[in-house]
């Protein structure tokens, strides 16, 4: 089975002989009248109705307590590892298997990742790994999870649920209680994914999401942090709305906060985009079922949800026998107008992170040159 069948098996399923794009958002008439709704307004910025209830929508589809609108997933990650009290010279262990923000988070904290392998049925850390690393590198002293050879403190995990697959979360969070490492979810792909019943994003102390164009609902740019504690919560939306201590007119700031809120006119989008999120998962899920069955008994294996997990496949993905027929795949389905991509160059092959700290990385070298992300978008039904 080669290229040709794959272009005609997706055309096939999309309907078309255009150009197929990787993810693209779907809107219909809710959307233009929440947007137009928002202008007439005049409440297009950082007050207004949406905000308010975009956050509600998305604390109950997720069982979050608290659910706090920002401008992208990068300030939610960013403003959630703030909260955690990550500080200037702290490890934080997630993946080299990731998107860059993961990383640019910590990096503009001043802290550093440590990079340990995925698992190979999750693409997401492997809690196996980083129990594995500490042992061979980390010692638990009063100041708690110390990187032996540095004396830096580790002081959370930050695994990433890719392409919207959980990570094995209760092994993860045994291994954070074990070493005394708090737990930050990156769920920037994840939203509508559950592992055990439970919302991906509401496990750690906060859960990030992300509502970027690609995501599986947009507000354009946009992002949440999530967390399961009201008080934790009020100081999510405090420090990402500048820090002012509420009063009619006065204009005082009793810290350095970001400006990280989400406008009204994206949340707009947002409340638009929720009510179809189910419709959406559906579709993709049967998108991913007709993958599934369509490369069954080929050279290609496709990446299924884990056990236990109930994924949003937000993007499809297939493993090749090796990297030739990959690249191979990749320049004839983009060349025919089917866009397809190679996961990303793992995280310590870019300059920034290239020093950064690592366990082995097998799984993660595999994926980086096996891997092939299909289109994804939900299909039109
Ligand atoms: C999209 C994404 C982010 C960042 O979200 P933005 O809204 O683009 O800032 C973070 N981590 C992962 C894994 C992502 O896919």
């Amino acid at each position: 089975m080669m290229s040709k069948m794959i272009n005609e098996f997706i055309r096939d399923l999309y309907k078309t002989n255009e150009f197929i794009p990787l993810h693209a958002p779907t809107f219909d008439s809710t959307e233009k009248a929440f947007l137009l709704d928002t202008i007439d307004s005049t409440f297009v910025s950082s007050v207004g109705k949406y905000v308010d209830e975009f956050e509600k929508r998305v604390a109950n589809y997720t069982g979050a307590t608290r659910a706090v609108a920002t401008t992208n997933g990068t300030a939610a990650l960013h403003t959630s590892l703030h909260l955690a009290d990550i500080k200037a010279g702290d490890l934080v262990i997630t993946q080299a298997l990731t998107f860059v923000a993961t990383c640019n988070a910590l990096f503009h904290l001043g802290a550093e990742p440590v990079f340990v392998d995925v698992s190979a049925n999750t693409l997401g850390l492997c809690p196996n790994a980083v129990d594995d690393f500490l042992e061979q590198h980390a010692v638990l002293s009063e100041q708690g999870c110390i990187h032996q050879k540095s004396g830096r403190r580790i002081k959370a995990a930050l695994p990433v649920h890719t392409f919207g697959h959980p990570v094995e979360l209760d092994a993860l969070i045994s291994v954070c209680e074990k070493w005394g490492i708090t737990l930050i979810e990156d769920a920037a792909e994840s939203l509508g994914s559950f592992y055990k019943g439970q919302h991906t994003g509401t496990f750690g102390l906060f859960g990030a999401i992300s509502f970027n164009g690609n995501k599986i609902i947009t507000t354009g740019g946009g992002g949440m942090v999530l967390c399961n504690d009201a008080a934790l919560g009020d100081r999510i939306k405090y420090i990402t709305t500048t820090a002012k201590v509420p009063h009619p007119y006065e204009f005082y700031h009793d810290e350095a906060g970001f400006n990280y809120r989400m406008p009204n006119l994206n949340a707009a989008l947002g409340c638009a985009q929720i009510e179809k999120l189910d419709t959406f998962i559906k579709s993709k899920r049967e998108l991913a079922a007709n993958y599934k069955a369509f490369f069954y008994n080929s050279i290609f294996r496709f990446v299924d949800e884990p056990a236990h997990a109930k994924s949003n496949f937000w993007l499809n993905a297939v493993l090749c026998p090796d990297q030739e027929t990959r690249d191979k795949v990749l320049a004839e389905t983009n060349g025919d107008g089917v866009m397809t991509r190679p996961v990303w160059r793992l995280m310590h092959r870019l300059p920034m992170y290239k020093n950064a700290l690592r366990g082995s990385l097998p799984n993660a070298e595999y994926f980086e040159a096996h891997l092939i992300n299909l289109p994804s978008s939900p299909v039109s039904v």
